[in-house]
């Protein structure tokens, strides 16, 4: 993985305490972003970052997360609203040269392609998984072909 250094994530619900947890892990500094300081308790106790309470769409919350340092931002709430416009201020007003959202509408994507900003849709990303695992038959279809026999032995 490439070693960015600076880290801020900003929303720390399911998605984005995960990756402080293991970002941190690896040794990097990382800061969360979230309005709700209740998220923070997602954290694991070894995470070694930094938390700033408050709405990450201010510029004065996001300065407070050191963001003029930051080499990478991840937009991770559930709002692609919010997340396309962090994204945008971290990119355009910040010039932080990774960052990269969440967005939950594939059609919105564009959008984000427009500022520079790289998406991960997990809406696309789901569909190709239930399609793949539809592809693989029944329950314990997989299973039973591998302990079958093999023809001739
Ligand atoms: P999730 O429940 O996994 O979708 O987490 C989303 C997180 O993003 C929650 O903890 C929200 O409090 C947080 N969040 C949503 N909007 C904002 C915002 N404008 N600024 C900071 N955090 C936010």
């Amino acid at each position: 993985m490439t070693a960015y250094r600076y880290i801020v994530i900003v929303g720390c619900g399911r998605l984005g305490s995960i990756l402080a947890n293991h970002l941190s892990r690896q040794g990097r500094n990382v800061v969360v972003v979230d309005r709700d300081e209740a998220a923070f308790k997602n954290l694991s106790a070894e995470f070694s970052g930094f938390q700033v309470t408050g709405d990450a769409a201010e510029l004065a919350v996001l300065r407070r997360a050191g963001i003029e340092e930051a080499d990478c931002l991840l937009a991770v709430t559930r709002h692609d609203n919010v997340n396309l416009m962090v994204a945008q201020v971290a990119r355009t007003v910040f010039g932080v040269p990774k960052v990269i959202a969440r967005v939950f509408d594939p059609s919105r994507q564009a959008v984000y392609d427009q500022f520079g900003i790289e998406t991960i849709c997990p809406t696309l990303l789901s569909a190709d998984t239930f399609l793949a695992v539809l592809d693989q038959g029944p329950p314990g279809a997989r299973a039973q072909a591998a302990r079958a026999p093999e023809a001739g032995s």
